[in-house]
Formats: structure tokens, C-alpha cells, sequence
């Protein structure tokens, strides 16, 4: 759908929230939020026509800034709880929000299960390397050598190389954005919600606190539009090779995409052919009669 600028503005109004931001000056959660509520208008999507779910981490604060269906969940669980939710209706565009932290640490065995289910919904990953609502602590995606506020020498660990482990895992639709770059953004995530099945989007955010390697500016300098240099995001081999290399440039775009896989809830034998959503399968079931067994 195509809109004039004073008709997103005011539909970008409809997702405003009356609570101050309380992120840094220069964080990158204002451009992955600016381009979230973008994505939304652009598709049409009102806030009650969308559920929008929150991992604990400084963009979970993001749950505050926004209007519309919001659920705020406990630490590396918010995949659970969206695949729930949009298993119980999977008309309703369901977009959750992860951090790096929890989503490689805390959640990681959510996000195995996420990826190969092929739930029908969008992981937004907030990929700044660090857990820094508690203060700058090493993630699994911290890179070596760099000094944070939990391993002062840098970390010991292995970095986790996030995407070659989700290319592992047989995904159907893999992108990295840019908090920098927000039409790019805008575009890969009106693509993700548009998705047959799960579709992770690895954003690369600035934290200007306590990231101090994978900056605003070397992000700037660094990434690059795949599209723009011919890739197609149809051949798995070559995104994988785009999507693990980022030793000198780092690609963007959707790096790879199939509609051929069916969603988790199409593959249910007992839900095909069935024309209502579960959620408006629910009836209210008097339970007394069964609990005067136990009294
Ligand atoms: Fe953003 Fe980092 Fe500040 Fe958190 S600590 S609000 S991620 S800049």
C-alpha cells in the first residue's frame, strides 16, 4: 500500500505511548523502534491487529514506548510465549524482540526449536553484543579482545558465530539490518511479517555505552546492501557464506528466503481443513463435576 507522508505520520501516531524513552542518547533501539512502528504503517497494520512481544533486556523497554497488544516476558522466554500466542491465531501478525544476550545465552534452546518449527512469526534480534540494561556484561556474540565490564581482559570464551548456527538450523527466511539504517530496515521487516513461517532479523544496534567496537560509525562503514551487488536470496549456500563472512564487509538485506516450506500450524494434520483459529475454538468448560472426585 502506498501512503503520503502526513498519512503515515498520523497512523504512526496510533503506536505512540504517553512514557518517556529511557534509552542513552544514540542507542539504536530508536531506530529499530522507528522503523518497526514504519513497517506496520506501511503494511496497514493497526496496533490491534498486531502482537508485539518483548524479551527482558534495554529494548524490552521498547514494550513501554508503544501502543497496541504489547506482552513483556521473563529473561530469554519470549519466543515461547509468541509462538503461543501466535499458534492460538496465526492471522494475527506476531513480531517478537530479543536481545543478543538472551537470545544466544538464556534462550538459546527456544531459538533451536523457533527456527526449525517454523512458527508463523518475525524474531527482531537487537544484536549489540553486550547485556547492557545490567551494565555492559560479555554476551555469547561479544567479540575477542574487547574489554566489558564482566571480563575487563576480554572475554575467554569462544565467540558464538550467530549465523552460521542459525543457517544450521534450516531457516526459512534469514536478514540482517542496521540500526542506522532505517528504509533498509523498514523494507526487510515489512518482508519478515509478510513471511510464510519464522523469519529472523539480525540487527546490528549501536549501544554508544558500552559497545565500543561495533560503533554507529564502523557499522556505517562496514555495511553493505547484498541486493545492491547481485545476491539472490534464493541460493542457501551462498547466504550462508555471505550471511558467516563479515572478516571485511558486512552484508545486509534478506540474505535468504523460501516461501516453500510450510508454517508449523500448516503441517498440524489435525488443523488442515479446519477454517476457524483455535483461539475462536475456545469454550467454557464447567470443571466442578470432574474436582468432586478429589474432594
Ligand atoms: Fe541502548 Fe546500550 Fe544504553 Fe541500553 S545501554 S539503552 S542498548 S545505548
Amino acid at each position: 500500500m502506498s501512503l503520503s507522508a502526513s498519512e503515515i505520520g498520523a497512523a504512526m501516531k496510533d503506536y505512540a505511548s504517553q512514557n518517556p524513552c529511557t534509552w542513552c542518547d544514540g542507542c539504536g533501539n530508536y531506530g529499530i523502534w522507528g522503523a518497526t512502528k514504519l513497517a506496520l504503517v506501511e503494511l496497514g497494520l493497526k496496533p490491534w491487529q498486531v502482537l508485539l512481544c518483548y524479551d527482558v533486556g534495554c529494548h524490552g523497554n521498547g514494550s513501554d514506548k508503544t501502543g497496541g497488544y504489547r506482552f513483556h516476558g521473563l529473561h530469554g522466554r519470549v519466543l515461547p510465549l509468541s509462538a503461543g500466542a501466535s499458534l492460538a491465531n496465526p492471522t494475527v501478525p506476531v513480531i517478537a524482540f530479543g536481545g543478543d544476550g538472551a537470545s544466544f545465552s538464556e534462550g538459546v534452546g527456544h531459538l533451536v526449536h523457533a527456527v526449525r518449527s517454523n512458527y508463523q512469526m518475525t524474531f527482531v534480534l537487537h544484536n549489540n553484543a553486550n547485556y547492557g540494561l545490567t551494565t555492559g556484561q560479555a554476551s555469547a556474540l561479544t567479540w575477542q579482545g574487547q574489554p566489558m565490564n564482566s571480563s575487563p581482559n576480554g572475554i575467554p570464551e569462544e565467540t558464538l558465530n550467530s549465523m552460521d548456527f542459525i543457517f544450521s538450523l534450516a531457516p526459512t527466511f534469514v536478514a540482517r539490518g542496521f540500526s542506522g539504517n532505517i528504509p533498509q530496515l523498514t523494507e526487510i521487516l515489512k518482508a519478515a511479517i509478510r513471511h510464510r513461517g519464522f523469519a529472523y532479523v539480525d540487527v546490528l544496534q549501536a549501544c554508544p555505552t558500552y559497545n565500543k567496537f561495533a560503533t554507529h560509525e564502523w557499522l556505517l562503514e562496514h555495511c553493505y546492501d547484498a541486493a545492491a551487488e547481485g545476491h539472490d536470496p534464493k541460493n542457501f549456500e551462498k547466504a550462508r557464506k555471505l550471511a558467516v563472512d563479515t572478516s571485511k564487509r558486512v552484508a545486509t538485506g534478506i540474505l535468504y528466503q523460501t516461501e516453500e516450506q510450510p508454517a508449523f500450524h500448516e503441517r498440524l494434520k489435525p488443523r488442515q481443513g479446519v477454517k476457524t483459529t483455535p483461539v475462536e475454538e475456545v469454550k467454557i468448560v464447567d470443571v466442578s463435576g470432574f474436582l468432586k472426585k478429589f474432594v
